[in-house]
């Protein structure tokens, strides 16, 4: 079920349980602002999760709220790890869903990173 963007956030949310190490993950990288993992059903030859460390429920409120310390941070990391990852050369795809429309299930921010073959249209049609 899509979560509502508009709600607080609620720190019973999987990814909040994640961070706080209540829930395993397959981790692939994790610094001051931002913690990435396997997702748990992947789309994708490659599809790791990006979230910031910060309790921000989705694109729209970190971009509200968060600050240019943890934005920046958030933003390098995304990159960084595509680019440690080897997928610049072959391309990668980068997704936020929010709210009901953008079909986002878990409301903690995260940013899908898929990889590792074609990947067709950007929407299903
Ligand atoms: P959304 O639809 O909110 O953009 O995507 C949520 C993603 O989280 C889905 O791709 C789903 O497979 C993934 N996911 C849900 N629960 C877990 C979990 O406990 N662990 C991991 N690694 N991924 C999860």
């Amino acid at each position: 079920m899509p979560i509502d963007p508009t709600l607080p956030y609620n720190d019973d949310n999987i990814f909040a349980k994640i961070l706080r190490g209540e829930i395993p993950c397959k981790k692939v990288y994790e610094d001051d602002s931002a913690l990435a993992f396997h997702d748990i059903n992947p789309q994708a030859p490659t599809h790791i999760l990006v979230i910031p460390k910060g309790r921000y429920v989705s694109w729209d409120d970190f971009s509200a709220r968060g600050s240019d310390r943890e934005i920046a941070g958030f933003v390098r990391a995304v990159g960084l790890i595509a680019r440690e990852a080897g997928y610049v050369e072959s391309g990668y795809r980068l997704l936020a869903n929010v709210g009901q429309d953008g079909h986002q299930e878990v409301p903690h921010l995260h940013v899908h990173i898929f990889a590792g073959r074609p990947l067709g249209p950007m929407l299903a049609r």
